[in-house]
């Protein structure tokens, strides 16, 4: 058949047996963080038990082997977004390293007063916060692409907002917050009508759907590997490669250099240029052992997977009536849905849930803009990953209806 096998998925997840408050945990904060499988697990065990040694360095046999799987993850990530290869996928921590990545390195360098960054209203803080604030140090305005009621991007305006101008266009792939899918190859052709350069944050994208970089035309893209059943302290950055060839290094030192003397130095080739000092190796190795684990799965499966329980989700959540659910329409969604039930503050909401072992964020999911535009300053996050089913909603379901009783008294 077409669909997961989850119960044969939920085997490979150790944690999903854990239990608190007496209950088996329902683990349904994957846009914050994805579970481990075991052959991620097992990737940075055998790391650790027989080849751990320092890469690009050594001559000795550790060190060969450390070094081939750590650039061959390289080429493994680069294959899994669609990028030409290794010169094109640049590890760093996470997303947000990503962002401050090109915002030093490339905008320090290139933005001055009169130049503009547009941004849109649903930016993570990674991104929003990055170019906010480099704005600042340059010169350079911020706009923002406007978000309508119905939480899609306001397009006409973006057509508008997106001049000669503009020098960066940087957007979120699928909204963490709305679970909106932006039309981001459409916008990569209006900012490279206004010879502008793209960043598509891909956070949520990347774990959640097949992604080709190419077929999207962006210049930077941007993931973290703790998203998609990876470690944390391991994200990717791609650039197409001219584009990262013309950037000056974001950070200096052993490693991103050729030949050094006392007074100038030159830069190793990409990506080892914009991977300063000893890099999270053995991370940047299981980052590849998750995409194996995925590729294995197939990603228009994780998608559809997905898609459905946040539809089903959507739909028994809004059975009451008193719950509102913020972003597109249940059948237009990524695999999340945001809300907040009447008379119930998230944080509440969430301990309650809690207590019923199931797992969710509240807070404003590193989206505070786009919640004081929503006239709310806080909501509850469910999102949901290869493992999760829909008994689990339903669990979520009984959970919330617990809080409502117990907020009615
Ligand atoms: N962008 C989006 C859309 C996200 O969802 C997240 C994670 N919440 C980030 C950026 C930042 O990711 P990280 O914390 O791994 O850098």
């Amino acid at each position: 058949s077409d669909a997961l096998d989850v119960e044969r998925i939920r085997e490979d997840f150790p944690i999903l047996q854990r239990e608190f408050n007496g209950n088996q945990v329902v683990y349904l904060d994957n846009a914050a963080t994805t579970q481990t499988p075991e052959p991620v697990i097992e990737s940075i065990s055998d790391y650790y038990r027989n080849y751990n040694a320092n890469v690009h360095r050594g001559i000795h046999q550790l060190s060969q082997e450390a070094s081939i799987a750590y650039e061959e993850a390289h080429d493994k990530l680069a294959e899994f977004i669609g990028a030409n290869g290794r010169e094109e996928m640049v590890f760093t921590k996470n997303t947000t390293e990503s962002e401050n990545l090109v915002a030093y390195a490339w905008g320090l360098n290139e933005l001055g007063p009169g130049d503009e960054v547009v941004l849109s209203e649903m930016e993570h803080h990674a991104s929003l916060v990055t170019w906010q604030q480099l704005g600042k140090k340059t010169g350079a305005d911020v706009k923002y692409i406007p978000v309508t009621d119905e939480g899609y991007l306001d397009m006409e305006a973006a057509e508008k907002l997106i001049t000669d101008d503009t020098k960066m266009v940087s957007v979120v792939h699928v909204s963490n917050t709305l679970g909106t899918t932006n039309p981001v190859g459409e916008l990569a052709d209006i900012a490279h009508d206004h010879d502008s350069y793209i960043f598509v944050d891909g956070a949520q994208a990347v774990p959640n759907r097949p992604v080709d970089v190419q077929a999207i035309d962006a210049d930077f893209y941007a993931f973290s590997g703790h998203k998609m059943v990876g470690p944390t302290g391991i994200g990717g950055l791609y650039g197409k490669e001219h584009v990262l060839e013309e950037m000056e290094p974001y950070l200096y030192g052993g490693d991103m250099i050729r030949k050094v003397t006392y007074d100038d130095s030159t830069w190793e080739d990409l990506p080892w240029k914009f991977e300063a000092g000893t890099p999270n190796i053995a991370q940047g190795i299981a980052l590849a052992a998750a995409v194996d684990y995925l590729e294995d799965i197939g990603m228009e499966r994780v998608q559809r997977h997905e898609e459905q329980l946040a539809e089903y989700a959507y739909d028994r959540l809004t059975e009451e009536g008193d719950v509102e659910i913020y972003g597109p329409p249940a059948d237009d969604r990524g695999g999340l849905v945001s809300f907040n039930v009447d008379g119930v503050h998230a944080h509440d909401l969430s301990s309650i849930l809690n207590d019923h072992a199931v797992a969710i964020r509240a807070g404003d999911h590193c989206t505070q803009p786009l919640h004081d535009k929503l006239g709310i300053a806080a909501s509850a996050r469910a999102s949901f990953y290869i493992y999760n089913t829909r008994e689990e909603i339903d669990k979520l379901v009984d959970a919330v209806d617990d809080a409502r009783q117990l907020f009615a008294q």
